[in-house]
């Protein structure tokens, strides 16, 4: 099964971190990718107390516009949260197909200005397979380096690789999914001396 994916930059993503986001995913789930942008989300969809976009409504609104058989990943510059909790890295839905990823905590404390792109764009790759992995039916996983690892806070997704560990792949294995083995989390890579 091949998989097909759109990668939809929403709030003028830069269309360079959209590549750089379609090469990931089209590598690592050897997948069919089709980038989209030039489009914005609704300011309805904006908690205007908060200042945050409403995730799972903005999530709905994605599946209306764009969702379907493929799976739908929608880069949103931006901040995000859901009921119960002060904000979201992402958010996805199996059922929908669909994951959603919110730039702007992705973008927050950067110590060292240089390396700040660097830095981002490592963050959006976790953030990205993290809900790309829900989508296609995982959910959270123990081992701290795996992608599948809940990050509560930026430091947790500065610490976990963007790999799926070993037991996460086999999950995806069962799934149908084929995962191509560098983004598979080596045991031995994670040795603390
Ligand atoms: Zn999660
Ligand atoms: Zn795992």
């Amino acid at each position: 099964m091949s998989l097909s994916i759109h990668v939809i930059g929403l709030n003028n993503t830069n269309s360079q971190v959209l590549e750089e986001i379609a090469v990931l995913v089209s590598e690592a789930f050897n997948a069919d990718v089709r980038v989209l942008s030039d489009d914005n989300v609704p300011s309805e969809f904006i908690d205007t107390f908060r200042n945050q976009y409403r995730a799972e409504e903005v999530l709905n609104w994605v599946y209306g516009k764009w969702g379907g058989e493929k799976v739908v990943l929608a880069i949103i510059e931006g901040d995000g949260y859901v009921e119960g909790l002060n904000f979201v890295f992402g958010v996805a839905s199996p059922q929908l197909n669909v994951a959603l990823v919110f730039t702007y905590r992705l973008k927050l404390w950067i110590r060292n200005k240089d390396i700040s792109r660097r830095v981002f764009i490592e963050r959006l790759r976790k953030e990205v397979m993290h809900e790309i992995g829900h989508v296609l039916g995982l959910g959270h996983c123990s081992n701290p380096s795996c992608v599948m690892f809940f990050s509560n806070t930026i430091f947790d997704t500065d610490r976990k690789t963007w790999k799926y560990c070993s037991n996460c792949a086999k999950k995806l294995k069962s799934l149908g999914v084929v995962l191509r083995h560098e983004y598979i989390f080596d045991r031995s890579a994670n040795r603390t001396y």
